[in-house]
């Protein structure tokens, strides 16, 4: 099946608020197929006024919802999942039209998304609380977790799917009301799911989409209603949207940007290691958050793997998403073509070593009608060093650099000193190196000899340094305590109160 069949809405895509799909009143803007670069249909921006609105609306659906008992809330999420499961071959067609990632890896986007809904599908033994009987002679006590309100979602659009679903099933499984505010550039499939939501029975209001920009973004942050708010995005608008949630007296997680580094040890298997590189640095078109984007090659192992890593990346797939044999589709938009193309070209003024050298690919060779699509190959660049910009800043793009050291000290160090925390990974056979590693890199989720380490859903999401503003990481346990505020309450009874006024400090008697 080709992308431009696969997906045809030619509807613009608005808003849907209280139940309803929603045409909106803002400016318009349209939405691209990354294949052929053609303008498939438009997104249309909220107002402020939508923006309140929705909030309006999910505040209304709150106070019924947070009083359904949760396992009747569980029930309309395990309808949730049958659906989607039915429907999963669909959203990744929309992923793939909009985004340009392949669809297998479009069907892998879904599935990970899929695996959080079953996660909140326990939310009855998630929400259950702890029970202390006789704290003092006569008096138990307990705490509970109740939903907060109305919260929000603000996502990019590297996982249309995959992230909105890293915050919306925890949050209203917990008795919470969602406003999503997905990225306008692959906005179809929030629609589509919101969709699904209504049909498993969930209540009018509790889930809403705004599609919108800066605009929206700030309407939410601003509303009082809004108690929380969930961002993935980059790092400057995540620091962003963490201060002013905050400002606004909101409980804020922000998830920002990533360079991820791959050590690959001397005693390492080298096709495993070049496997993996290739997989997780041009996977995607390296628009993951947690792309392999530097190789960190170690002692002597830069000799035996760069020959079989050129030959990888000169012979990677690059082809129209809908064709099963693509190993990578286009980038995401012409802008961010151009800023990738721009880094290229920054990393040899910056004297790194171009190895291979994606720009200039032609989309005639990615299938039928990608002639005008925003395609480029996969690029590698050798001898990056610490001070140069193409291995400071995050590019986002199908370009992997090699960094050589000389020992796993100066690896763990290198490391360490970037700004970014989010994932890393170290391929070696070495069991005391891989303790070691695990245990000094200063990075929230580790692989070993596992390239992409994105936590399973009961284990949560999450970087450090500047890959995560907040306290909290996304989905698991911790998700159920961002998207809860704890109580703790303490009883007694008539018979064993003693008599007379007690003016010291209650203590266990
Ligand atoms: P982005 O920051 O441009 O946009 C993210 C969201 O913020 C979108 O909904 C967008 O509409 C909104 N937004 C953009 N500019 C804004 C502004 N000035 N004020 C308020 N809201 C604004 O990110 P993107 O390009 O969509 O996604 C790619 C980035 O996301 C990369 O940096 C990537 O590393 C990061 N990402 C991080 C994770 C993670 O888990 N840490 C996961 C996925 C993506």
């Amino acid at each position: 099946m080709n992308a431009r069949q696969a997906f045809t809405d030619t509807r613009d895509a608005g808003h849907f608020i209280a139940g309803s799909r929603v045409d909106g009143a803002g400016s318009r803007q349209p939405i691209f197929n990354p294949a052929s670069g053609a303008a498939s249909r438009h997104v249309v921006l909220a107002t402020t006024d939508e923006v309140r609105r929705a909030v309006d609306s999910a505040q209304a659906a709150f106070p019924k919802w947070a009083d359904t008992p949760p396992i009747r809330r569980a029930r309309i999420m395990f309808k949730f999942l049958q659906l989607l499961n039915e429907h999963k071959d669909e959203l990744a067609h929309m992923i793939t039209a909009e985004h340009g990632k392949v669809f297998t890896d479009a069907q892998g986007e879904v599935a990970r998304g899929i695996d959080i809904v079953e996660f909140a599908c326990g939310i009855p033994q998630l929400l259950k609380g702890d029970y202390t009987e006789q704290v003092s002679t006569g008096i138990d006590n307990w705490t509970l977790r109740q939903p907060l309100g109305v919260v929000a979602g603000v996502t990019p659009f590297n996982f249309p799917v995959m992230v909105p679903m890293w915050m919306f099933p925890v949050a209203i499984a917990a008795g919470n009301t969602f406003v999503l505010k997905p990225s306008p550039t692959d906005p179809s499939p929030s629609l589509f799911i919101a969709e699904l939501l209504k049909q498993a029975g969930l209540p009018d209001g509790v889930f809403n989409v705004v599609q919108g920009d800066k605009v929206a973004v700030d309407a939410l942050l601003e509303h009082p209603d809004v108690k929380a708010i969930s961002f993935v995005g980059s790092t400057p608008i995540a620091n962003y949207i963490y201060e002013t949630g905050a400002h606004h007296g909101k409980r804020v997680q922000a998830l920002g940007g990533a360079k991820n580094h791959m050590v690959v040890m001397p005693d390492a298997d080298i096709d495993q290691a070049v496997d993996a590189l290739i997989g997780a640095g041009y996977g995607s078109a390296g628009e993951r958050c947690m792309a392999i984007s530097v190789a960190v090659l170690v002692g002597d192992v830069a000799d035996r793997l760069m020959p079989k890593l050129i030959e990888r990346t000169k012979t990677l797939k690059v082809l129209d998403g809908e064709n099963l044999e693509a190993e990578m589709g286009p980038i995401v938009t012409k802008a961010a073509h151009e800023r990738i193309s721009g880094y290229i070209a920054l990393g040899e003024q910056e004297g790194a070593k171009l190895l291979v050298d994606g720009r200039g690919f032609d989309g005639k060779q990615a299938g039928e009608g990608c002639g005008e699509g925003f395609w480029m190959g996969g690029t590698l660049f050798d001898h990056v060093t610490p001070e140069m910009r193409i291995y400071k800043e995050e590019i986002f793009g199908p370009v992997l650099s090699c960094v050589r050291v000389h020992d796993l000290k100066e690896a763990v160090d290198l490391i360490n000193a970037h700004e970014f925390g989010n994932g890393v990974s170290c391929f070696t056979r070495d069991g005391n190196v891989a303790r070691e590693f695990g245990r000094r890199i200063q990075v929230g989720m580790v692989g070993i000899n596992v390239p992409i380490p994105v936590p399973m859903s009961w284990h949560g999401f999450g970087g450090w340094k500047r890959s995560l503003f907040g306290d909290m990481h996304a989905y698991g346990e911790e998700g159920v305590r961002f998207y809860t505020k704890q109580k703790s309450i303490m009883q007694r009874w008539p018979e064993s109160i003693g008599k007379g006024a007690e003016f010291v400090m209650p203590t266990a008697k």
